[in-house]
């Protein structure tokens, strides 16, 4: 059965496709064809797939329907997913799209790919990104830059851009992302999805290319707050292969978040509505979702949150601390690229690191390297560190009288590709609100709140205290369905 495009505008949530699949008005393979057939229209244009891996996914299309049919279909029996080229599939090639990486193919999966896996997911491919994560555009990858599917003369955001397109342009229903930084949730604000980064340790890191240890988290990108909740459910919980992975009882967050939120007291930064570089558009949006929350009975407050200016450097000292020392191990020996003109083993690494990592891959593991230079350890690492600790204990804090905290994701609205690319502070200040959550550890999700004058999505984000996904999912979905109305 050859699906119709059409079927896209149909399939926005899993609870349709489980729908469609019961009445049997579909099949998955018929399905995966949608899919397949929607990236070979547009992936060339929007450069959202590194790969996709056609044959084998239509087999494994092909078992889910058997399994359908005989009543022993796993709970995501039709959900068809990518990857963010830095998530473990086994047997398929890894590169966090850079150069150095050529060539390497993951040995073992992730094990939250694994887990989905388990549960009759089907993986469609791997997608582009900015190079090991680092960025907020998706222009810093090797690959080329992926396109916003909305416009495609602007970015879709990043890091996790090309998984954001992919949900964005119908290619597959949802995306596996990595939110370090904000990577998840700022391209779901600009590609209008909705992007959760749970808990730090709610989901296992193994199987993840490390970027900043302390601070990575893989996340969802999806239509609906529903998905994102089901995809949690099953890719949480403790792992023997990644000590920070939480312990944690993991609740059925899908089944918990249909109810009216009966926590309703919510914060909002002062400064994220009021500082110069929050373009109109963004500020009047979330201003209208304050009032709207104020008319359903929620208390909605301004707090100052006096550290806030020091949340981002203390994000770019450590992270690149620890990525310069995570990404020491790509040095042609292991993996990967390995540079034609090494004549030594010290122009070997020389030479293969040069060639094989990008402009600003090789910035942030010279920043790193400086800050944790015996010179100047102190100077910056260990005070950042400080920093880290009291900006995690004064975003808690207000979480024992808060339930939530509100921002806009980002400042602004898709910008054109080209615009900030030579200018990195610039680019840094697109995650000024989105760093806080993962210096502090907390759990975040961006939703869809509207649009500006030319029809670009704007994101509301919302933060919560730490594993507190339930709360802050019944919220997401709430306002959802409020701002549908
Ligand atoms: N844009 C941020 C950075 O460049 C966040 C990246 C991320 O979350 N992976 O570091």
């Amino acid at each position: 059965m050859q699906a119709k495009p059409t079927l896209l505008k149909l399939y926005r949530s899993f609870a349709d496709v489980r729908r469609a699949l019961q009445e049997s008005k579909v099949s998955v393979v018929a399905l995966l064809q949608h899919y397949l057939h929607q990236v070979a229209l547009h992936n060339k244009q929007l450069n959202a797939f590194l790969q996709t891996y056609d044959q084998e996914a239509l087999a494994q299309a092909e078992a889910v329907d058997r399994k359908i049919a005989l009543g022993k279909a796993g709970r995501l029996a039709g959900m068809v997913l990518g990857l963010k080229d830095v998530i473990c599939y086994r047997d398929h090639p890894l590169q966090a799209a850079s150069r150095i990486l050529e060539g390497f193919r993951s040995q073992f999966s992730a094990t939250v790919v694994e887990r989905l896996l388990a549960e009759d997911a089907i993986i469609i491919g791997r997608q582009n990104c900015d190079e090991f994560a680092m960025g907020s555009s998706s222009e810093n990858s090797a690959f080329g830059p992926v396109r916003n599917a909305l416009d495609t003369s602007r970015v879709p955001g990043g890091s996790s851009g090309g998984s954001a397109v992919a949900v964005q342009a119908g290619m597959c229903l949802a995306s596996l992302g990595t939110d370090t930084g904000g990577s998840v949730r700022q391209p779901a604000a600009f590609c209008g999805l909705v992007g959760l980064k749970p808990t730090y340790g709610r989901l296992s890191r193994h199987g993840l290319l490390a970027y900043a240890s302390s601070f990575d988290c893989i996340g969802t990108l999806t239509h609906t707050v529903e998905d994102a909740a089901l995809l949690l459910e099953i890719m949480a919980g403790p792992d023997e292969f990644d000590s920070t992975a939480s312990r944690q009882p993991v609740p059925s967050y899908s089944a918990l978040i249909g109810q009216k939120p009966t926590h309703t007291k919510v914060a909002y930064l002062r400064p994220t509505l009021e500082s110069q570089g929050v373009s109109v558009a963004v500020k009047e949006a979330i201003l209208r979702v304050i009032e709207l929350l104020k008319a359903e009975g929620f208390t909605v407050e301004a707090v100052e949150f006096p550290l806030l200016e020091y949340i981002l450097p203390t994000y770019y000292i450590l992270t690149t601390a620890e990525a310069s020392t995570n990404l020491a191990r790509y040095d042609g020996v292991r993996y990967g690229y390995r540079s034609a003109g090494a004549t030594d083993v010290e122009s070997m690494y020389k030479l293969t690191r040069s060639e094989g990592f990008g402009k600003e891959v090789q910035r942030r593991i010279l920043l790193g390297t400086f800050v944790l230079s015996a010179s100047y350890y102190d100077a910056y690492f260990t005070k950042a560190q400080r920093v880290r600790r009291l900006i995690m204990e004064q975003t808690r804090a207000l979480f024992s009288y808060y339930d939530f905290i509100l921002s806009p994701t980002s400042p602004t609205t898709a910008f054109k590709i080209g615009e900030l690319a030579n200018d990195p502070l610039q680019m840094y200040l697109a995650d000024i609100f989105s760093v806080q959550a993962n210096v502090a550890g907390i759990p975040a999700i961006s939703i869809p709140c509207g649009k500006d004058s030319q029809g670009l999505p704007i994101g509301l984000q919302i933060m919560a205290d730490w594993f507190e996904e339930t709360k802050m999912l019944t919220l997401a979905r709430f306002l959802m369905e409020k701002l549908r109305t």
